[in-house]
């Protein structure tokens, strides 16, 4: 995506970014120094183990941390044609504004976010009022049933009720509903996990579509590496809270840098061995005790002497990788020999 200049538009900074929970067994820090940037129409996928604080990092982008949880630190900055706005800055009143129309948000198992009682339309009226209170009814109902049809639907989804439609329509109008006002960044929180493979497939590709009409960033949240493949342009692997490696797709599947990365590659299904799954030794770390030093040192095969005392230094390559790894300089070179590990073949 490029202005008309030719330069690349960023859409989102997230910089320093920590969300800690303060629970009765301790701090919990989820969320722990996040820096990422996304340009306008590009997909980010967002993986790691459950727990390794993504949806976190999504609930933060909304403003949607609840007690015992808090945003201690960072900013994210929305930039749009009007100008930028740091969400973390905005008050209760000016984020409520800004959820739809600047940053939207589609759930996990989105479907039951429906309110079963009430007509779609209706729903979707209600979600746009307070955003275009000038607009007539008329405007709200035809902008509604434009954003059904945009994802597929009918426009006669609009007077039914959500039992009225199977999961893939329901995900569907999560979907017309997370777009009714443009928004320049759309989180998909494993937004097709609830569904059939052929209508993953079908709600993933809704989800490209609407967001290149609307020139939208998404970050799509996920385990699902095959899907990640072929849906995003970056992947962003996160361990414990903390971001570990970010490299283009293509990087990521061929020539992982971080070993954790390398882990989570390898123990995909691979065409060439069939029958022999590599999973990766160990369990995820209790964010209460979390390891010194590199975090994900317990499980690592390369781990050094370093690795146990020393947090890892975050570096980014001359072709914009990040990674943080003390067997990688500050530039991002290999500073340490690894062990390079055949890559399944994923068809990228
Ligand atoms: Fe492994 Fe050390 Fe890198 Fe951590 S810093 S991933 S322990 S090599």
């Amino acid at each position: 995506m490029t202005s008309p200049n030719g330069a690349q538009q960023v859409a989102l900074e997230i910089n320093n970014l920590q969300v800690t929970y303060y629970t009765d067994a301790g701090r919990v820090k989820a969320v722990d120094g996040i820096d990422l940037t996304l340009m306008a129409g590009e997909r980010l996928g967002l993986v790691g183990e459950s727990g390794c604080g993504k949806s976190t990092l999504a609930l933060a982008l909304m403003r949607m941390i609840k007690p015992p949880g808090r945003i201690e630190a960072g900013s994210a900055i929305i930039h749009t044609d009007m100008g930028s706005v740091d969400l973390l800055k905005l008050n209760e009143e000016e984020m409520r504004q800004a959820r739809l129309s600047k940053i939207s948000y589609i759930p996990q198992g989105a479907m039951n976010s429906l309110n079963p009682v009430m007509r779609v339309g209706k729903q979707m009226i209600d979600a746009m009022r307070s955003h275009v209170p000038r607009a007539s009814e008329r405007e709200l109902i035809e902008r509604a049933e434009s954003a059904l049809e945009s994802v597929e639907l009918k426009r006669s989804v609009f007077r039914m009720y959500p039992h009225e439609l199977s999961g893939g329509m329901k995900q569907r109008v999560c979907i017309a509903i997370g777009i009714l006002l443009s928004p320049k960044v759309i989180i998909a929180d494993e937004p097709t996990s609830a569904l059939d493979v052929v209508v993953q497939r079908q709600v993933m590709e809704t989800i490209c579509r609407v967001q290149e009409k609307i020139r939208a960033a998404v970050i799509l949240i996920g385990h699902d590496m095959g899907l990640m493949a072929q849906i995003t342009n970056r992947v962003a692997v996160m361990y414990a809270g903390k971001l570990v490696e970010l490299s283009t797709v293509r990087e990521m599947f061929t020539d992982p840098l971080h070993p954790y990365a390398q882990a989570l590659i390898r123990s995909l299904p691979n065409l060439e061995n069939k029958g022999i799954f590599q999973g990766i030794p160990g369990l995820a770390p209790s964010l209460l005790r979390l390891p010194s030093g590199c975090v994900f040192h317990p499980r690592c095969e390369h781990a050094m002497e370093i690795c146990k005392s020393a947090p890892p230094p975050k570096a980014v390559t001359s072709t914009g990788r990040f990674v943080s790894c003390h067997l990688y300089d500050e530039h991002g070179n290999r500073a340490h020999s690894t062990v390079r590990q055949q890559q399944p073949a994923i068809g990228l």
